[in-house]
């Protein structure tokens, strides 16, 4: 008589075992590399971001001692009557503007940037022209760009149509954008161009704002970075350019934050241009 076990022979049911064995501690390997992997991964993204902190900090008290340095002196040397003629007293006043203006924006930039953290990246958007906010933004980068005499060329198409925006904060970028162009694209025969037009994405039209210089450029090892909080570029460094590491990373999530994008087209010596995409009121107010 020949009696068999449902299960097979006991040959065949120790190499199902075994296999069985062998795909779970197999899968357990496997879960234990992507768990060390993402493990990894975290870790060196946090020491990336604590480096920057530390580098922020570092900076950010080099950027107020600087202008604070001037203040003390310029208020030192009025009060002890070193400068007395009119003309020295007239360029210690200016002086005392200007890195107060350089103090309040600093300051102003870095509460931006936590109001931001805490979520209140733009107001309530209504439709606005684009012509108004880019002039704003002009207008409140006028003091730099007489530092840096710098021309300024605008174009913007005639008739159109109005953004969904937070004018406020739209402007904000705007002059952040204007102020790396003249922080970082001054120099011999010194143009900003900003431009405003219509495009189409797909279907849907868009509003495109450009601000382009034709400074040295961003390199191109730099440019996925330059967007991330508290970076800064080598050459910012090295010329002891002023800066917090905030501009760029606050004009993205306002633009974000309307639903637009943002993208930089840079070539070494060829100059930066940063490209923004809104969309419009009348197609927002559709949607
Ligand atoms: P900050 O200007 O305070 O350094 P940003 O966030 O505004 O910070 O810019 C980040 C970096 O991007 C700068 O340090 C600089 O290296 C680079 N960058 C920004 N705008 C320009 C520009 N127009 N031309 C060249 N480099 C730029």
């Amino acid at each position: 008589m020949f009696v068999r076990h449902r299960a097979g022979s006991l040959e065949a049911v120790v190499t199902r075992a075994r296999w069985r064995n062998l795909a779970v501690t197999g899968g357990v390997l496997l879960l234990l590399v992507a768990t060390l992997g993402a493990l990894l991964r975290f870790t060196r993204n946090a020491q990336r971001l604590a480096q920057l902190q530390m580098e922020f900090i570092a900076n950010v008290s080099h950027e107020l001692r600087t202008p604070l340095t001037a203040l003390y002196t310029a208020g030192h040397n009025l009060r002890g009557r070193v400068a007395q003629q009119p003309a020295q007293v007239e360029r210690y006043g200016e002086m005392i503007q200007q890195e107060a203006g350089r103090l309040k924006e600093l300051v102003e930039q870095v509460l931006r940037f936590a109001s931001a953290n805490a979520g209140r990246v733009i107001q309530e958007p209504s439709p606005v022209e684009i012509g108004k906010i880019i002039e704003g933004a002009i207008g409140a980068s006028r003091a730099l760009l007489q530092t840096a005499q710098c021309a300024i060329e605008t174009h913007i198409e005639p008739g159109l149509p109005e953004v969904m925006a937070d004018a406020q904060a739209l402007q904000q970028a705007l002059h952040n954008l204007l102020t790396n162009a003249l922080k970082y694209g001054a120099g011999n025969d010194c143009r900003v161009r900003i431009s405003a037009a219509l495009v189409k994405n797909g279907g849907a039209p868009e509003m495109e704002v450009s601000v382009a210089d034709r400074g040295p450029g961003i390199p191109e090892d730099e440019q996925g970075r330059i967007f991330d909080a508290f970076y800064r570029g080598k050459r910012a460094s090295q010329d002891q350019i002023h800066g917090a590491g905030l501009g760029l990373n606050l004009v993205k999530r306002i633009v974000e934050a309307h639903g637009g994008t943002i993208r930089v087209r840079s070539a070494p010596g060829e100059g930066a241009e940063f490209i923004l995409r809104l969309p419009l009121a009348a197609v927002s107010a559709a949607s």
